[in-house]
């Protein structure tokens, strides 16, 4: 007779895998235990704490037997913050696990035994890569406390270092949490919904060294501003930005509707290769520029360009990628659902004096069947979906008017799976799977895939 699991049963079980938000999976008898901080090829002492129909979860209490690529998280609150999943394995044994990661996926949905996923390519030094920090502050008894939310609530792990962010971000988020009660300033309380600084936003141009502080605040009045910018000037002499973003909604959402320049100019510069990108505070802009750069290069071998073609680039944000082709290309179509992404895209082409890249708000799903039923026609199709992968609509579309090419780029493995079986099932052939890193001790990965038609 098999084994039944309970919940409150102390057990030792091996561990066979890691899943997708990094949680180690055992079995007994066939029941899947998910167990946080547990290790592929690990034997542990567990504590289960829920068991379901189908699968339990359980307490990491002992690791009777090592894997050979753990490693002690640097980080001192690893195990409490939910912003880092996988410190507690080494960088190459992420790398591996997240190339088996696809290569799973690639098998069970996509039905792709036979297409190749390259080793993932990663950092040289993964830490410290972040362009972007979002530090939420709070009064915890009489104190403010600043860092990052344990996962899946609202209760800040403060803390004054975070590895994978900007030394200024650590610096300035340490100063504010020393200054703040002195200048007379109060941090926010979601419950009474009282006190000043909400959000501290912290960008950084990796290749100009530009930095933007963005101070979101409950209410638009701030009267202690001007102490505040000479407290931000004394700890970056060099800032190029300082803006008040006035959020006085009850909302998870960081930033309300109205910016206001409180010091310098109102964007930073940064670039991608040879291409100047102007960001300002609340434009979405790839958070790890160095990777950012291999992902786009990838994309572009995939995409093949002489020169002659004409190029979609569905989901397009601030047109990173279909500037990064324009200069391989005829002539860029850019599309993307965000009317003030859309806005950025053309500014940057013009900034770069591009006069090939077209680009157009609205949905990929509406925009290119009327691209089409215009008349235009296209060589390469360049999609980098949400989450949630491609629409239906627009898989339609592809396989209606068959494109030679499509390089697909996605942030979610399981919905590229499915989305290149469509394809493959509509006539394509995915030639390759290229993993790329972009954000190390998460669990997330990238991936860069080229269909032939
Ligand atoms: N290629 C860009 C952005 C990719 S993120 C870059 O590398 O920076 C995915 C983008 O798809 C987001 O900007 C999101 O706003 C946009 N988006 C989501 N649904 C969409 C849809 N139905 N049509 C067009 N764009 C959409």
């Amino acid at each position: 007779m098999s084994y039944i699991v309970n919940r409150n049963d102390r057990l030792n079980v091996l561990v066979e895998d890691l899943t997708h938000d990094g949680a180690g999976v055992g079995k007994v008898d066939g029941y899947p235990l998910f167990i946080p901080g547990a290790l592929p090829g690990e034997e542990v002492d567990v504590h289960v704490t829920k068991t379901m129909k189908k699968y339990g979860f359980a307490r990491l209490l002992n690791v009777t037997k090592e894997s050979p690529d753990r490693v002690e998280p640097p980080c001192h609150v690893f195990s409490e913050c939910g912003g880092c999943q996988l410190q507690h394995l080494s960088y190459e044994g992420q790398l591996v696990q997240k190339r088996k990661t696809v290569r799973d996926v690639m098998d069970r949905i996509g039905k792709l035994p036979h297409v190749p996923v390259h080793a993932v390519k990663g950092m040289d030094d993964p830490w410290r890569y972040r362009n972007k920090s979002q530090i939420p502050f709070s009064e915890r008894n009489g104190d403010i406390v600043s860092g990052f939310y344990r996962t899946r609530t609202h209760h800040i792990v403060d803390t004054d270092v975070c590895i994978i962010q900007s030394e200024v971000a650590d610096d300035l988020m340490t100063a504010l949490k020393q200054e703040l009660h002195g200048l007379g300033i109060e941090a926010y309380d979601e419950l009474t919904h009282r006190g000043m600084l909400r959000h501290l936003v912290v960008r950084k141009g990796r290749a100009t060294g530009e930095i933007m502080v963005v101070l979101v605040t409950n209410k638009k009045k701030f009267p202690q501003k001007d102490a505040v910018v000479e407290l931000i000037k004394k700890v970056v002499p060099n800032v190029t930005s300082i803006m008040q973003n006035v959020n006085n909604q009850k909302t998870n959402v960081i930033f309300g509707e109205e910016t206001i320049c409180l010091h310098g100019k109102s964007f930073i510069v940064d670039s991608i290769g040879d291409i100047d990108f102007e960001i300002s505070a609340r434009s979405f802009y790839q958070v790890n520029p160095e990777q950012t750069e291999v992902l786009y290069g990838q994309a572009l071998e995939y995409a093949q360009l002489t020169g002659d073609e004409s190029v979609i680039d569905a989901y397009c944000g601030i047109g990173t990628i279909s500037l990064f082709i324009a200069q391989k290309a005829k002539e860029v179509y850019g599309v993307e659902i965000v009317p003030q992404a859309i806005e950025d895209a053309k500014r940057n082409a013009e900034l770069n004096g591009m006069d090939n890249a077209y680009f157009e708000a609205g949905p990929a799903e509406v925009v290119i069947p009327k691209w089409y039923a215009d008349g235009k026609r296209f060589d390469v199709l360049v999609v980098d979906p949400p989450r949630k992968g491609c629409d239906e609509e627009l898989l339609n579309t592809i396989l209606e008017y068959k494109p030679k090419r499509v390089v697909y780029v996605s942030c979610n493995p399981g919905t590229l799976a499915r989305d290149l079986r469509i394809l493959e099932d509509g006539g394509y052939r995915t030639q390759e799977v290229q993993p790329v890193d972009m954000f190390p001790h998460s669990s997330h990965v990238e991936c860069v895939a080229w269909l032939e038609l």
